[in-house]
C-alpha cells in the first residue's frame, strides 16, 4: 500500500506575503505565484464567506504534498519579516502519513 506524505503549513506561523520553503526540497512557494512551475494547486477550500480557508498545492521538484492552512490571519501579520530558517527552526511542520 502506498503511503503519501502531506507536510501542513499553517500560514499564521510565518510571515511575509505567505511564501515559504518547501519542507522537502526547500523551494520558495508562494501563494501569489500561479505560474505552476514550482508548485500546481491541487485542492481549494473556503469558507461560508467565500474566503480561503485551506489549499493543497504538490510541489513539483519533488512530488509532496502541502497543505496550507491560516490564511483567515495571514492580513494581519504579512507585514512582519519572513525568515525562513526561523520558521523551519521552530518545528511549526508537522508531518502527516495516510494511506
Ligand atoms: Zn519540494
Amino acid at each position: 500500500m502506498m503511503q503519501r506524505s502531506v507536510y501542513k503549513v499553517n500560514l499564521t506561523k510565518i510571515v511575509g506575503e505567505g511564501e515559504f520553503p518547501c519542507p522537502s526540497c526547500g523551494e520558495i512557494i508562494s501563494p501569489d505565484d500561479g505560474s505552476e512551475i514550482v508548485y500546481e494547486i491541487l485542492d481549494v477550500k473556503t469558507n461560508e464567506d467565500n474566503l480561503l480557508e485551506e489549499i493543497l498545492v504538490v510541489c513539483k521538484k519533488c512530488g509532496i504534498m502541502i497543505r496550507l492552512e491560516g490564511f483567515e490571519m495571514l492580513k494581519e501579520i504579512k507585514n512582519e519579516l519572513f525568515d525562513c530558517d526561523d520558521y523551519l527552526l521552530k518545528g511549526n511542520i508537522e508531518t502527516n502519513l495516510f494511506e
